[in-house]
């Protein structure tokens, strides 16, 4: 198989594939933060993401959510479908943390009635700016149809997830994700669910995600092994 590097991010190399529909996501061992103003190498990392996001990308297409996910082929890589990647990152939020509980000047750990799903413009340069439905009419980055959409199916992710996470008996706090469009012109979930892009707490209210890089709180790999021996343990 030929493979060219056509993309290297902060936490995955990018590669062709013999199908010009088919891409490999190889996980590095990198850990950034603050729009890579914190960077550092951790090894393991990209094994555990791998895993970790490989084994949610199953669960949730076993549900029906349609996602670029189509295997793991390797401890650190996957093969996913090739798509062109909406500029939003779209956040959910169940509970109060990081950035929200910051603009808003209120204390973590606020249960929210209503997850709260927020844009922000993927931009490097302009520092992933906070985004509205107007705003993105605006600059023409997706329909309002598209918009209502990834709401929606973020907020349907969002039950998915949090049910499965409830089952090992951590509390998804908040989580980003990313869509695509597919060679048809249709949005599936794409890049990765890891505990580098979600907030995880367990019962006793410690962090079990990258805030704990982001914070230095302690070793990155340690955490992420404790999320990965429970996801093991869901049916
Ligand atoms: N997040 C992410 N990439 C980003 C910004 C945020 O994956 O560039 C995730 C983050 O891990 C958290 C959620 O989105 O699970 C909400 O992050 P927040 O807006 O609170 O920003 P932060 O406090 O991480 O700067």
């Amino acid at each position: 198989m030929t493979r060219q590097l056509i993309y290297s991010g902060k936490a995955k190399d990018i590669y062709t594939t013999d199908d010009e529909n088919v891409i490999i996501a190889q996980y590095k061992d990198q850990a950034t933060a603050f729009n890579g103003g914190k960077k550092e190498k951790v090894a393991g990392k990209g094994q555990l993401n791998n895993q970790i996001s490989s084994f949610i990308f199953e669960k949730l297409n076993a549900a029906g959510v349609a996602t670029h996910f189509i295997k793991k082929i390797s401890d650190t890589e996957q093969l996913n479908q090739r798509v062109e990647i909406i500029p939003l990152e779209v956040v959910l939020r169940n509970v109060t943390a990081g950035s929200f509980s910051k603009r808003f000047g209120v204390e973590e750990g606020i249960v929210l009635k209503t997850p709260i799903v927020e844009f922000y413009y993927k931009k490097d340069e302009l520092d992933d700016p906070f985004i509205n439905d107007e705003h993105i009419a605006f600059l023409d980055i997706a329909s309002p149809e598209d918009v209502a959409y990834l709401k929606e199916e973020t907020r349907r992710i969002n039950r998915i997830l949090t049910a499965l996470f409830e089952a090992i008996d951590l509390t998804l706090v908040d989580f980003k994700l990313e869509f695509g469009y597919d060679k048809d012109g249709k949005i599936i979930l794409a890049d990765e669910f890891s505990p580098d892009n979600c907030r995880l707490w367990d019962a006793q209210g410690n962090h079990m995600d990258k805030d704990v890089f982001r914070r230095g709180l302690g070793e990155l790999t340690d955490v992420y092994e404790i999320v990965w021996k429970k996801l093991q343990e869901v049916k």
